[in-house]
């Protein structure tokens, strides 16, 4: 194999190298993102803990309709039993009663409003706990896939570190610090020649470098400075 066409394939697979790995880093980049399942847990934990509060108010609005009415049973009870005479204070018995029963009807209104919000929020939550779940198995599916991928891509990349390994193990090393140092200013060190032209700079060669490269040398375009292959 020519120096050119040993260059050239290292170049080849130096390419895949870099695919390869913007592709392995993309498959990271997934993999340790969850920012979606991140966001549907919070959004539940935010619905249950509503629903908690709307609980223990439930809770609270009961008890003080259960006292209210116990209260209301005892000045009902002194009022019809018969046992208070004096005018005055069946008059006052009276407005009590009165007043605790408007009370009850206030409580109990509020107790319904506050069952229906929990009703509510209790849908809420059985929503977003279907929705969780399902997300965590897709997320879960798309991890192994992902990970099978991750496992592919790096044995790809073992084998191509073997493959370039070998290569420049045959190559000078004078030469490979060519080969990098023109790879690091213009991105790809070897050009193909095609019809007499650098297709790197899309210059034509001079007859005197047209002929070295055809004689298999080690030439760099004058113009763009890349080392030249003649495919
Ligand atoms: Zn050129």
């Amino acid at each position: 194999m020519s120096l050119p066409r040993q260059l050239y394939k290292l170049q080849q697979i130096d390419i895949e190298l870099q695919r390869e790995q913007q592709a392995l880093s993309k498959i990271e980049n997934q993999l340790n993102d969850s920012r979606a399942l991140a966001a549907a847990e919070s959004k539940l934990a935010l619905q249950k803990q509503e629903l908690g509060v709307a609980k223990k108010e439930q809770k609270s609005t009961e008890w003080e309709l259960e006292n209210l009415q116990e209260k209301a049973n005892h000045v009902n009870n002194k009022l019809y039993s018969g046992t208070t005479k004096n005018p005055k204070e069946l008059v006052n018995l009276e407005n009590e009663a009165r007043s605790l029963k408007s009370k009850i009807g206030d409580e109990e209104n509020e107790l319904l409003e506050l069952m229906s919000q929990g009703e509510e929020l209790e849908a809420k939550v059985k929503i977003s706990t279907g929705e969780l779940q399902l997300l965590k198995q897709e997320w879960q599916q798309r991890q192994e896939k992902l990970n099978r991928e991750k496992a592919e891509i790096e044995a790809k990349l073992v084998e191509l570190s073997g493959s370039r390994q070998a290569l420049t193990q045959q190559i000078n090393s004078d030469v490979l610090g060519l080969y990098e140092q023109i790879k690091l200013t213009r991105g790809q060190a070897v050009a193909k020649v095609e019809q007499g032209r650098c297709q790197g700079c899309h210059i034509t060669l001079p007859t005197s470098q047209w002929q070295r490269v055809k004689a298999d040398e080690l030439v760099q375009c004058s113009s763009c400075n890349r080392i030249l292959y003649l495919v």
